[in-house]
């Protein structure tokens, strides 16, 4: 018996984008901040094996997810980089990327 594919019952609240082949969704264990998965909603071994039209629908997402991270993480860099400002007595500073 093969255990259920945890991918097949995601929450829909753990759903950031989604298309017609793929969601993008934060990994619930990250290695790192923002990690995001991209995942193809029909099962394949390996990028390689999906079809040309899944493949696009998986790179939209991928792009979609990347800007959304760009922007969260600037914002969060501003706010951090504002906030050490503050506790030094500095004027903030704005940091437009990280
Ligand atoms: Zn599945």
């Amino acid at each position: 018996m093969t255990a259920p594919c945890p991918f097949c019952a995601l929450p829909e609240q753990r759903v950031l984008f989604r298309n017609g082949a793929a969601v993008a969704v934060r990994d619930a264990y990250p290695v790192s901040p923002g990690h995001t998965l991209v995942i193809p909603m029909r099962h394949v071994t390996s990028f390689f094996n999906a079809t040309s039209s899944e493949r696009e629908a998986l790179l939209e997402l991928l792009d979609t997810a990347k800007q959304q991270l760009s922007l969260s993480l600037a914002r969060l860099a501003t706010t951090s980089a504002s906030m050490t400002a503050r506790r030094q007595g500095k004027p903030s500073t704005t940091f437009t990327s990280i």
